[in-house]
């Protein structure tokens, strides 16, 4: 069934490295992967299929596209939608992380705060901006700090909600260290709200995903959220 499932969805290539294929699987068979359907598009494909639609949002919106400051916008928003925005549609832009033995037996909490996460709402597609506090217990494997910043912004760079985008950080790290030990919370301001004027323009949303000790241990969870 996974089998099935994974043949029908786009960038299952072979170059695929084999983190990116144990994530991308572990999220499937959790129902935390991003929806997508395959369209067979290669990124070239997509930025002339967006740079059109984009030149039929900006005509509806009467924008005059043969005016110089705006006549190459939609070219620049599909440059930035495929390569930039939402390269995390892409398997193939997953990190290369190195995991190594925990020949140091490090065993308390690694922590690393503030990860700055810029990612965009799915249901606007305007700008979701906050930071993200990720913890581990390190068990058999530990990972350099930097990776675990290029994992967040990896699933930040698609359309999102931020539920999914705390638990897809948690199963990815979860896969990767091989353990369960791992906590990912985001505090985020949502442009759609702020833009729209909705109640309060400066609130934030707070998504927490906790695994094994993080989840059962309350001191554990405590030291973490604190
Ligand atoms: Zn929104």
């Amino acid at each position: 069934m996974e089998a099935a499932l994974a043949r029908n969805l786009p960038h299952l290539d072979d170059d695929l490295t084999d983190d990116a294929h144990r994530v991308r699987s572990a999220l499937l068979a959790r129902g935390l992967e991003t929806p997508l359907v395959a369209n067979h598009l290669d990124s070239g494909d997509r930025r002339r299929r967006i740079r059109e639609a984009f030149t039929d949002i900006a005509t509806a919106l009467g924008l005059d596209l043969t005016d110089d400051s705006l006549r190459d916008t939609p070219a620049r928003i599909a440059k930035m939608y495929v390569d930039e925005l939402f390269a995390g549609l892409d398997y193939r832009q997953f990190p290369r992380v190195s995991v190594i033995e925990n020949k140091m037996r490090v065993e308390e909490m690694v922590l690393v705060d503030d990860i700055g996460v810029v990612s965009t709402c799915e249901h606007h597609f305007v700008t979701i901006d906050g930071s993200a506090r990720v913890a581990y217990i390190p068990g058999e494997r530990i990972i350099g700090l930097s990776k675990i910043n290029r994992i967040v912004r990896f699933f930040a760079q698609r359309p999102q909600v931020q539920e999914r985008l705390t638990q897809q950080v948690l199963v990815a790290l979860q896969t990767l260290l091989a353990t369960e030990d791992v906590a990912v919370t985001i505090n985020a301001t949502h442009y759609c709200v702020k833009a729209r004027g909705v109640m309060d323009g400066n609130s934030r949303t707070r998504t927490t995903a906790l695994g094994g000790a993080f989840k059962n241990d309350a001191s554990t969870r405590n030291e973490f959220l604190r």
